[in-house]
């Protein structure tokens, strides 16, 4: 699956605020946003749809269960995906920045990146 290291995923479809979705060739995909145009070309993805076919399985929970399915969440928590997947689901990782001021050595203020400023108690 598609790496990309200074990328961190927050995948939708893992935490449970993304459904899965059925596409119109009767593949269970893990959300509707994989079936794009962008994911198309990616020979992850081209793979993981040889294995998803409904009319393969006799329940969902089978696709659910399967191999090919468990290793592409897997994949997910190892920040590895779908190509789509680091646009829709992506997180940077963020550096935040926090200033903290002192008079006579006593804390008087805390400002951090979204310019809040606290006040020291
Ligand atoms: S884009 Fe990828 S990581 Fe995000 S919800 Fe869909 S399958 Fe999961």
């Amino acid at each position: 699956m598609s790496n990309c290291s200074s990328i961190k995923l927050y995948p939708k479809c893992l935490i449970g605020t993304q459904p899965l979705a059925i596409t119109n060739n009767g593949h269970l995909i893990p959300c509707c946003q994989c079936d794009a145009m962008r994911n198309f070309d990616d020979p992850k993805y081209i793979e993981f749809l040889k294995h998803v076919k409904i009319s393969d399985y006799d329940s969902i929970m089978e696709i659910l269960t399967s191999d090919v399915w468990l290793l592409f969440e897997e994949g997910l928590m190892n920040n590895e995906g779908f190509k789509m997947c680091y646009i829709y689901c992506l997180t940077k990782e963020k550096t935040f920045k926090k200033q903290i001021f002192y008079n006579n050595n006593k804390k008087v203020a805390e400002v951090d990146d979204n310019s809040k400023h606290r006040q020291a108690k």
